[in-house]
């Protein structure tokens, strides 16, 4: 069928819309008819080619909308369902059989690869194959051929248009701090950088009780912003300083939990440097292939303190959207603060605005 999607035709070059040809169905696919996508930050490092998806592809991995056709072997939803796609792993792994599928084996190729497991992709431009099946999914595109394991129920008044960032920034942000901090009630938290994966996890701590949760920044009105929905204080690490903040805040302990967001390596050594005794330091953001951070360990082996780098939240996305969908409801995670709406056509004004930080969560509509 013909599909209208919008294209990276090559390293770093804007999307382009266009119509593309989608193929059949495969038994274990899902098709949906998109209503909304959110841009993540992923997507640009695609396009940009810091990872090597072949070119030209369809991006797009935070894709919500309901489903029109299910392959013969599909059993968990029927046409009619309001779904969010979220990544994709291949569930007969150690690891996927026993509820970490983030850390798939297959987690690069089911993601990443720009086809299905065969090889094969679902996309066309004329007598060009076009990568597909990035997150299972491709859904910068009105109609996608998802991977079933990508496709999660959500509830049938979900506003659909709101909720595709739970796929994979929110998810992984939420995560993060429920899941693979495990964050307990009572607890201090830093949370470095205030986009999308920051924004999430400021409010997922607020969420579960931490009582001092703290949002660390360059930008000033980012940092406000974080206030609205969950920080306690705030620290703007380029005017501030950092570590005299640091010890103000916690009466000199240091942070519980410390969670960098950036992927940028020096702020991951300063996430290290601001926990106490016993403190954990995740890594949530993306560094460069090759990317090292060096740790003191002389005087910091006292604190027995841990570090550890963390995909997708250690989110089941089956498990964990429909939970983010019930605090969304109780108002304990209000993702509206963060989105802001554009149609398909203001794809690339999306993400200069995502670039800028003039918008928190780009979410396309179709
Ligand atoms: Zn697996
Ligand atoms: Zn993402």
């Amino acid at each position: 069928m013909d599909i209208t999607a919008a294209i990276t035709r090559g390293k770093g070059q804007p999307f382009e819309v266009t119509t593309l040809q989608l193929d059949d169905l495969r038994p274990t696919e899902v098709r949906v008819k998109i209503v909304a996508t959110g841009v993540c930050h992923t997507d640009a490092i695609i396009r940009d080619q810091v990872y090597p998806t072949p070119l030209p592809a369809v991006l797009g991995h935070e894709g919500a909308g309901v489903v029109e056709e299910i392959g013969s072997a599909v059993r968990s939803v029927k046409p009619g369902d309001k779904v969010v796609l979220g990544y994709n792993s291949c569930g007969a792994c150690r690891q996927c059989l026993t509820g970490r599928s983030c850390y798939c084996v297959e987690m690069y190729e089911r993601n990443f690869g720009g086809t299905r497991p065969d090889g094969s992709t679902a996309l066309r431009d004329g007598d060009t194959s076009v990568s597909s099946h990035f997150f299972g999914q491709s859904s910068f595109a009105t109609h996608v051929n998802a991977a079933e394991r990508s496709v999660v129920k959500v509830d049938d008044d979900a506003p659909l248009e709101l909720l595709g960032p739970l796929g994979c920034g929110l998810m992984t942000g939420a995560g993060a701090i429920m899941n693979s901090m495990a964050v307990r009630p009572g607890e201090s938290v830093a949370i470095f950088g205030t986009g999308a994966v920051g924004s999430a996890a400021t409010m997922a701590a607020a969420a579960i009780g931490a009582t001092t949760i703290v949002a660390i920044d360059l930008v000033d009105s980012r940092l406000k912003a974080a206030k609205g929905y969950g920080a306690t204080h705030t620290i703007n690490s380029g005017s501030e300083d950092l570590a005299a903040r640091v010890q103000e805040i916690t009466g000199g302990e240091g942070f519980r939990v410390a969670l960098d967001t950036t992927g940028i390596t020096a702020v991951t050594r300063q996430a290290a440097d601001s926990v106490g005794i016993n403190g954990r330091v995740g890594l949530v953001g993306a560094p460069a292939p090759g990317d090292e951070v060096t740790f003191e360990v002389g005087t910091s082996l006292m604190k027995g303190w841990s570090f550890r780098t963390i995909i997708e939240g250690d989110a089941v996305p089956q498990q964990f959207i429909p939970t983010l969908v019930h605090l969304w409801r109780q108002g304990r995670f209000p993702i509206e603060k963060l989105t802001q709406t554009y149609p398909l056509d203001q794809i690339n004004q999306a993400f200069a605005d995502s670039k800028s930080g003039k918008t928190i969560k780009p979410i396309i509509t179709f």
